[in-house]
């Protein structure tokens, strides 16, 4: 436990923590401790290097507000480092404590309280899937939600991810009033509650957990669909992506998946091998079962073919097409391959040109699958439709990783980079003047997972000189 500024917490405080949590839920063997401090950090094989190390002294399993409060005033008047987690599915090592101190476990606090007029109402810990299973049989389902959704939590959702299924037709989670509200706990000695609507709780997305607890949240739904999946195949690159660009952006169409996979990228997906030929690029498509008939006849009249779709089933539960695509991706691919990373990339209109640029430069390299979503219209309209991607790279060092990297910028590709665990310098687009005020009213001390917010200036655990570096520091 020897990491720089590393808390121990206190023999006093973890029997005080036993008294309002229970003993049963406060966890200090070095095993549980290490298996609860980590999520899926090691996709980078930077942050693999620089975080191995970083741990929580100890992990308190809440159950609920009540056990919550009390254990933050208690931590909050001790001083000691606190990091919310949720699933643990996030990627940046979001949730690793940096200076040791309690981890929060808030997995427990998982009461799906309402769901009604098109909006859910929900403790951080309910996991997507859950949501998504409740909502369904009242007609509606989740406006977006992560490949990970039958593990990942909706707070961890809110406070790590950024979009994913579904986003093709509503945007990402910051998009079209997505979030309704968000009820945030404070890092007081007595704790407050916070509550932002509308567009105010967007200072509380993506903020790695560092601007307030998360204690509930309200999403708006959308109406539920059924919805067929469908592997469309072809050898030709370009024949595919006039198909699948067209598919995405016809808004008559109703759809939730519209994901690209450039060849060799499918042969990674094992289980599911059986389905589609070897030596083509595949479309992966959800699209509504009304609809499937009239999408395959466009394929095959482009010169595709069709070569599995699945039928809508209830309840909707893995394995499904989405298991393979956003980051999920990246997992098959390191299962194959444990030297494949990726960066996370934004193209612009002139996506093809912009991939065959970076196939030239950087040969056999990159492996690029495309995720069509709506209104991340950063580098410009393309009919409220853009193209993203979770580009795969063979790793070689960092050195290299920084060229591609450089490479994409000249050539007008946006990277959202995965190799920092700081919220501030993974180049997402969020207000941080806000979101570091939002963090001094709700956290005076700076105590919740201190130093994600690299250039928040209240951080009592830092050792001069000892923040950990990652690529771009
Ligand atoms: C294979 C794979 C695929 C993925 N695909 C996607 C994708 O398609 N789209 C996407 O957006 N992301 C994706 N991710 C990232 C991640 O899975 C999602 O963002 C997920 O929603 C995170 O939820 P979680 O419960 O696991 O959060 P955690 O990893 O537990 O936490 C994420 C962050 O939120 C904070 N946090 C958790 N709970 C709270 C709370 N109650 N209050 C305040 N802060 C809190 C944590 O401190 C941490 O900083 C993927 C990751 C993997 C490994």
């Amino acid at each position: 436990m020897s990491s720089p500024g590393f808390v121990t917490v206190t023999s006093d405080l973890l029997d005080a923590l036993s008294a309002v949590a229970g003993t049963e839920n406060v966890i200090t063997d070095p095993a549980g401790v290490e298996t609860l401090s980590k999520d899926y950090y090691w996709y980078s094989p930077i942050l693999r290097e620089r975080l191995e190390e970083r741990r929580a002294s100890a992990v308190v399993k809440i159950s609920s507000l009540e056990v919550l409060r009390d254990v933050v005033s208690l931590a909050a008047k001790a001083g000691v480092p606190m990091t919310p987690r949720g699933a643990a599915t996030g990627n940046y090592g979001q949730c690793i404590p940096l200076y040791g101190g309690l981890v929060l476990d808030l997995s427990g606090m998982d009461a799906i309280l309402s769901i009604a007029d098109g909006v859910v109402t929900a403790e951080p810990g309910a996991r997507l899937s859950a949501i998504e299973a409740a909502a369904r049989p009242k007609g509606w389902e989740l406006r977006c939600y992560p490949s990970t959704w039958v593990k990942a939590s909706i707070g961890g959702f809110i406070s790590g991810g950024s979009g994913g299924i579904g986003s093709i037709t509503w945007g990402g989670l910051r998009d079209d009033g997505n979030i309704k509200q968000i009820k945030l706990l404070t890092i007081e000695e007595s704790p407050r509650i916070v509550v932002l609507e509308e567009s105010e709780s967007l200072l509380a997305f993506h903020a790695y957990g560092t601007n307030g607890i998360i204690i509930e949240l309200q999403l708006r739904l959308a109406p539920a669909v059924p919805w067929d999946q469908m592997i469309v195949a072809s050898r030709s690159w370009d024949a595919l992506l006039d198909f699948t660009q067209a598919i995405a952006e016809d808004a008559t169409l109703p759809k939730r998946l519209v994901s690209v996979l450039e060849d060799p990228i499918p042969s990674y997906f094992k289980p599911i091998r059986k389905f589609y030929p070897a030596d083509h690029h595949l479309t992966f498509l959800e699209v509504a079962s009304s609809k499937t008939a009239e999408v395959r006849a466009r394929a095959e009249a482009a010169g595709l073919t069709v070569p599995h779709v699945i039928p809508h089933h209830e309840p909707r539960r893995a394995p499904m097409l989405s298991d393979y695509t956003w980051n999920h991706t990246t997992l098959w691919a390191i299962k194959a391959d444990d030297c494949i990373t990726y960066l996370q990339s934004g193209f612009g209109v002139n996506y093809r040109e912009q991939i065959r640029l970076l196939h030239a430069r950087f040969p056999g390299e990159m492996m690029f699958h495309l995720e069509f979503v709506r209104g991340a219209a950063r580098h410009g309209p393309m009919n409220r439709v853009s193209c993203g991607s979770i580009p795969l790279v063979r790793f070689k060092d960092e050195h290299r990783l920084k060229e591609i990297i450089a490479y994409c910028t000249e050539i007008g590709v946006f990277t959202a980079n995965p190799h920092t665990c700081y919220v501030d310098e993974a180049g997402r687009a969020n207000d941080f003047e806000q979101q570091r005020a939002l963090k001094h009213r709700l956290d005076p001390k700076g105590l919740l997972n201190p130093g994600k917010m690299k250039t928040h200036p209240v951080n009592p655990f830092v050792v001069p000189g000892s923040m950990p570096q990652f690529l771009f520091a």
